[in-house]
């Protein structure tokens, strides 16, 4: 006999994953508002227990990658034929081109139509007071130059492939990983069997993992974001007010209206279908500010929510999580053209061109995790004739915009593979069986 009311029965564990990361997001902003770093539970400081949680939960999604990404491109590539893949990879690449050139167009616009490195026509950095930082950030990006996007096709080719996975060195991997795929297929009787079921099994045990792994986002979620809050807190944000608002407005752009039509016109599935099916991913990518901490769970979402094959998304997402970011290449061309416009200089035409191709460049080559951005920023102020100091105007803000165009970065590759999959005739992608 049930004696409780129904409403009461379904404790908030049984609420849908992506419902309960929501709620730990916006747990952990008032949280990080109403205490301060050093406020202690149990005699250990908040931002300590923040910290360690945050660091378990990137762990565990590091340790999937390595495992998860081999098996997945090698069986995807296990039934391909040589046909077969150069369609995928031609439409793959000429996806992740046009979307990342019309986020940086996006961005371009925006910057120039908002102008928030000028408060009241006056260069913003002598009207507000913006002073460069410096601090290990600085540091990092010293000595960077165009050499280090040259070095990324350097790195396609590993010359030791445990040593590329033990530096989670994802380019080599992912090469090594096709190519080896790409000869299983041509295997022959008892080895092609052998060989087959055995990245299948590895392939199906990562995935339960993953599963498990994404059991426990809520909590990860929860600790990522407070961390953030706690650490710089809102007051910061003033007087880059407009340069915020610029990037989300871009981002937004890009994400809820060119992706959205992308979606609706090329791969012909329901736009909103496929954010619920993205949701944990984009929570995921929104706290962790890395791409490729955040596959294991694109791959999930993508797979089992969304529908798509094994075969497209292996393929898509791990290469996605590595060259395409659309997120990043539209924020590094906002963020260059707002400290030439706070350091008041005038862009010409030919220059802000050149803003445009550095950024796709760069956003080739930028790393799947934290500030990664900011190196190629650097580039770009070079190029420009900036210093490199520059770049400490938008180190206060950068964090939390991190987290955003991650976001943005995750749901452009989870595109990629729903449009890539529906033109390669799937049709049980985001139907009615989907799990959204
Ligand atoms: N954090 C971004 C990512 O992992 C890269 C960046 O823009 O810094 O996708």
């Amino acid at each position: 006999m049930k004696i409780i009311p129904r409403q009461l029965q379904r404790s908030p564990l049984r609420w849908p994953l992506y419902a309960q990361i929501l709620l730990a997001l916006v747990f952990a902003v008032i949280v990080g508002l109403i205490f301060e770093p050093s406020t202690e539970i149990f005699g250990i400081s908040l931002l300590s227990v923040t910290s360690y949680l945050g660091a378990l939960f990137l762990n565990a999604l590091k340790m999937l990658i390595v495992p998860l990404i081999v098996s997945s491109i090698i069986v995807g590539m296990m039934d391909l034929d040589a046909d077969m893949l150069g369609r995928l990879g031609s439409k793959t690449l000429l996806y992740y081109l046009m979307t990342s050139l019309i986020a940086i167009i996006t961005g371009l616009l925006v910057v120039n139509l908002i102008q928030p490195g000028l408060i009241n026509g006056v260069a913003a950095r002598d009207s507000t007071g913006l002073a460069a930082g410096t601090n290990e950030i600085l540091q990092n990006v010293a000595g960077r130059g165009p050499s280090d996007v040259a070095d990324v096709f350097l790195r396609m080719i590993p010359s030791n492939v445990i040593a590329a996975a033990a530096d989670g060195q994802m380019l080599g991997l992912i090469f090594f990983s096709l190519l080896f795929g790409y000869f299983v297929s041509r295997l022959k009787d008892v080895f092609a069997d052998t060989q087959k079921h055995f990245w299948q099994g590895l392939l199906a045990v990562m995935m339960q993992i993953t599963n498990l792994v994404m059991k426990f986002s809520p909590i990860g979620v929860f600790a990522l974001v407070c961390k953030v809050i706690l650490v710089s807190g809102l007051d910061a944000f003033a007087p880059l007010a407009w340069f915020f608002t610029t990037v989300l407005l871009a981002l937004g752009l890009h994400m809820f209206v060119t992706l959205s039509l992308v979606l609706k016109l090329v791969a012909r599935v329901k736009p909103s279908r496929h954010f619920r099916a993205m949701l944990p991913a984009l929570l995921t990518a929104f706290s962790t500010s890395s791409s490729s901490a955040t596959l294991p769970i694109t791959m999930e979402s993508v797979e089992t929510r969304a529908r798509v094959s094994n075969r497209v998304a292996g393929f898509t997402l791990p290469l996605g999580a590595t060259v395409n970011m659309d997120g990043t290449a539209l924020y590094e061309c906002v963020a260059a053209m707002f400290i030439a416009q706070a350091y008041g200089l005038q862009l010409d035409i030919t220059t802000q061109f050149t803003v445009v191709m550095i950024a796709l460049l760069t956003s080739i080559g930028v790393a799947g995790i934290p500030s990664a951005s900011l190196v190629a920023i650097s580039i770009i102020l070079g190029a420009i004739g900036l210093p490199l100091e520059a770049v400490g105007l938008i180190l206060v803000v950068d964090r939390v915009l991190d987290m955003c165009r991650t976001a943005v970065n995750v749901f452009s590759d989870s595109c990629c593979a729903v449009t890539i999959a529906r033109l390669e005739g799937e049709n049980g992608v985001l139907g009615e069986a989907a799990r959204t």
